[in-house]
């Protein structure tokens, strides 16, 4: 049975190899997701290293945020961006996982993340979810989870506005001050919590910041720190 299943998954990488997520090359025996070199080279930013990094100063005057951290350095038409474009356009909420466990290990050995108490990914708008069927930040959250063994509340917050409509809006909601394009669910208790939030790219912030500070008026007495897979 076992010989069977084997020559059957060799049959099937003969005819469809598995190919690192990063680079595309064909993964040798014993590789999974991304290969060696990839692991070896990928750009990652230390920011679990250093509390006054790129991440935090960007979020700072945004948010009350006590740590901002990003694993990788994305940069266009970079193995980072392929991996981005895989795990959110290509079907393979997978990846997602796997990178949030290789981020999970790191951040384990830091001890200012021991305290978390709750990992909060980004929701999308129930239309793009409905369109991609998964939350490529919840399946990071996953793995970030397992690591920390920390609960992910994937129903914390909710999405109300749409992206495509809130770019419109944008000038004059900011300019209002009620940017608030998340809800928090009604059965949460998140006072005095520390809330580890979570989004793939963090590009400009203001995404991070709304849900963030969604939080933080409702429970004045949470903290909150932030992680994602790359920073822009
Ligand atoms: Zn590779």
């Amino acid at each position: 049975m076992k010989m069977l299943k084997a020559y059957k998954s060799a049959v099937l990488d003969l005819f469809f190899p598995k190919v690192c997520m990063a680079c595309s090359k064909i993964l040798l025996y014993q590789e999974y997701t991304i290969c060696t070199p990839c692991l070896f080279h990928l750009p990652y930013t230390d920011d679990h290293l250093n509390p006054y990094n790129e991440s935090f100063i960007l979020m700072q005057g945004k948010l009350k945020v006590e740590r901002a951290v990003a694993m990788l350095r994305f940069r266009p038409s970079s193995r980072v961006e392929h991996l981005i474009y895989q795990m959110k356009y290509a079907n393979k909420p997978q990846l997602g996982r796997f990178l949030g466990l290789m981020y999970g290990t790191l951040l384990t050995e830091m001890e200012y993340f021991h305290d978390v108490d709750a990992i909060i990914p980004i929701p999308l708008h129930p239309r793009r979810f409905a369109k991609r069927g998964y939350n490529q930040s919840a399946y990071f959250g996953m793995g970030i989870a397992e690591r920390l063994a920390k609960p992910l509340l994937e129903k914390a917050l909710y999405r109300v506005v749409h992206n495509a409509s809130q770019t419109k809006k944008d000038l004059v909601s900011r300019a209002e001050g009620v940017d608030k394009i998340f809800r928090c669910s009604e059965e949460l208790d998140l006072n005095h919590k520390h809330v580890l939030l979570l989004d793939d790219v963090l590009t400009t912030g203001a995404t991070l910041a709304s849900a963030g500070n969604t939080l933080l008026d409702k429970f004045p007495g949470c903290r909150i720190s932030i992680a994602t897979i790359a920073k822009a």
